[in-house]
């Protein structure tokens, strides 16, 4: 079996919430070895995100929570892959700003884990940025994805609608700075970081 990896690619479009719409770089997060991945958030383009899968099996589009700029091609890219799409449910109302005719196809579920190879990501409700965010956690690869829970340089936004610091605060304590400090941190914006550089940049 070929060891587990994470690749990945930047998209560029747009992200929408309130009535207001602004330019957006995403990560796109594919984690898997040479046979299966599993790819973490469908922003802006299929064909970018199908270059990255290069060919493999996708077991799961793993959304870290839905805004647009985080699932608007994940049906087109679920269906062109014969995946199904997994978001955790109190993100639905969210989703449905977005896609009002289709549902995701499973729930990510707290505690729950999610197999690819011979490593596996670990699902953390991490509530906050979105009522349903989560950070997905490999131990194996010493990665935590966190979509836009956790940046390089602090926490996510928290401005708009559906969003709460008090709460997005103690997700990232409780549950992100738990974490080892020499995990890496992969974000949906941005370059990467660590666990302890963030920790220690907002306090535990
Ligand atoms: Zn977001």
């Amino acid at each position: 079996m070929t060891s587990v990896r994470v690749d990945s690619a930047v998209t560029s479009g747009t992200f929408s919430l309130d009535g207001e719409t602004f330019d957006v770089d995403n990560n796109v997060w594919v984690v898997g070895n040479d046979d299966e991945c599993i790819v973490i958030d469908a922003p802006h383009d299929v064909d970018q995100i199908l270059e990255v899968v290069a060919g493999r099996r996708v077991l799961a589009v793993a959304c870290t929570h839905a805004h647009d700029d985080h699932v608007r091609v994940a049906p087109q890219l679920a269906e062109s892959v014969d995946a199904p799409i997994l978001l955790h449910a109190d993100d639905l109302p969210v989703w449905r700003l977005t896609h009002p005719t289709t549902e995701p196809d499973g729930p990510l579920v707290h505690g729950g884990r999610l197999a690819i190879g011979d490593a596996a990501l670990t699902v953390m409700h991490t509530p906050g940025h979105a009522p349903g965010a989560v950070c997905l956690y490999s131990p194996e690869l010493r990665v935590v994805f966190t979509g836009d829970t956790l940046f390089n340089g602090g926490p996510g936004a928290t401005g708009r609608s559906f969003s709460d610091k008090d709460v997005l605060l103690a997700s990232i304590r409780s549950t992100l700075f738990a974490l080892p400090d020499d995990t890496i941190v992969h974000a949906g914006h941005g370059d990467s970081t660590t666990i302890g550089v963030e920790a220690e940049a907002l306090g535990r």
